[in-house]
């Protein structure tokens, strides 16, 4: 394990309101966060939302040299206890779908363009 500062969290993982947990340098660098703060409920801006589950997602993230980095990412799902919706954690640069982060995907794909 490896205490890094706040700072340097933000540089490596390029996404904004993460906090992170644990960072593990196995034969790829292996990163656990998870959201920095809990948001207002989605549908009418309640708060605070209670958190009904956490589950572990892993995305792809960023390469430093040649080590992929792979992040562990802790998504809670939320209960508003005003409208009685259900959401997960909405992630800014992380798409609902794709199991690579944007800067991931800009990494891997520009030098292919370019060949
Ligand atoms: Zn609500």
């Amino acid at each position: 394990m490896e205490v890094i500062p706040i700072s340097q969290n933000h540089s490596i993982l390029g996404l904004p309101d993460l906090v992170v947990e644990r960072v593990d340098r196995r034969r790829d660098i292996h990163v656990w966060a998870k959201p920095a703060a809990r948001p207002a409920c989605l549908a009418c801006q309640h708060s605070p939302v209670r958190i009904k589950a956490t589950y572990e997602r892993t995305v792809k993230h960023t390469r430093q040299g040649n080590q992929l980095m792979v992040l562990h990412l802790r998504v809670p799902k939320y209960h508003c206890p005003q409208c009685n919706r259900y959401y997960r954690h909405p992630f800014r640069g992380l798409r609902p779908r794709l199991r690579a982060t944007d800067s991931f995907r800009l990494e891997v794909f520009v030098p292919m363009m370019g060949a």
